[in-house]
């Protein structure tokens, strides 16, 4: 039986097809889900709609993770269209390109809050609202996080504050939600090209840098992060929560490279 059979689950951060999000759309469309796609404005609607082409009539909605109101609209939509949801992926991070080079001290006050509020506090409202539709039937929420969180990763800066915060959301959410059978994990991938990691100044750099460094000597890919989502998603991971799973070929063991 497909993994996923029978459940439903929402996607928010697909902006085109190199998004993690979407890798992570196809897998779970491919295990028998029926989905909700959530775009970022109307900048982004005609390749969301276009990429959804492909999948069995996905439901589309617009969600900028900064307005509650909209939040809010995206979970009343999807109790009338699904009735409850057993799993939400969130796939969304921000931040002014100017505070992703130079020195960390030279972040501003409104790139600091801008950083936050998307990345990392918006898991928080989506958990909030998505709460009222996944605690009858339990389920499962997967955020997307990186190293930078935990170690210093040169230009990461701000991004990286914010995925500590993150990181750090997704513990208390699986402490607050554990009760009503809801798991709260997050995924740190590899890095990866495609819209969001462009704005991180060097990521050529770090790219290489995980080839040659990570214990498997390749990079990370989009479908072995889906595949990963997948696993949190299902009940194979059932007994998990509160996890910061690396899908990272390794690379976060290396202390030192030779
Ligand atoms: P992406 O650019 O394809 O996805 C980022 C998404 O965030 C986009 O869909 C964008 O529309 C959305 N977003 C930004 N601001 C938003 C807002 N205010 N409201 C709603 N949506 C908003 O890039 P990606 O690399 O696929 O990023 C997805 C997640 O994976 C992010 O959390 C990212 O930090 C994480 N991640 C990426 C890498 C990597 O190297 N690419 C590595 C580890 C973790």
């Amino acid at each position: 039986m497909p993994l996923l059979e029978g459940k439903n689950g929402i996607i928010f951060g697909v902006a085109n097809k190199r998004s993690v999000a979407w890798a992570i759309a196809q897998a779970v469309v491919r295990e028998g889900a029926r989905l909700a796609l959530t775009y970022q404005g109307e900048r982004l609607k005609e390749n969301v709609e276009e990429l959804s082409a492909k999948l069995e009539k996905p439901v589309l909605l617009p969600c900028d993770v900064t307005s509650d109101s909209e939040i809010e609209a995206v979970f009343h939509k999807l109790k009338e269209e699904f009735g409850y949801v057993d799993f939400v992926v969130h796939a969304v991070a921000y931040a002014l390109r100017e505070d992703l080079e130079g020195p960390f001290y030279d972040t501003s006050r409104e790139g600091y809050r801008i950083a936050q509020e998307v990345s990392s506090y918006s898991l928080t409202a989506i958990c909030h609202h998505a709460l009222p539709l996944m605690k009858h039937h339990g389920g499962s929420v997967v955020a997307l996080t990186y190293l930078g969180g935990e170690k210093v990763i040169p230009h990461y800066n701000v991004m990286g504050v914010a995925k500590s915060a993150l990181d750090m959301s997704v513990r208390y959410l699986a402490y607050d939600l554990g009760g009503h059978n809801i798991r709260v994990n997050a995924i740190s991938a590899g890095p990866i090209r495609t819209l969001a990691s462009a704005g991180v100044s060097g990521i050529g750099k770090m790219i290489k840098h995980h080839q040659e460094n990570a214990p498997l000597k390749r990079n990370t890919e989009t479908a072995e992060v889906a595949d990963a989502a997948l696993f949190l998603c299902s009940n194979l991971s059932r007994g998990i929560t509160g996890e910061i799973l690396h899908v990272d070929g390794g690379y976060s063991i290396i202390g030192m490279s030779v």
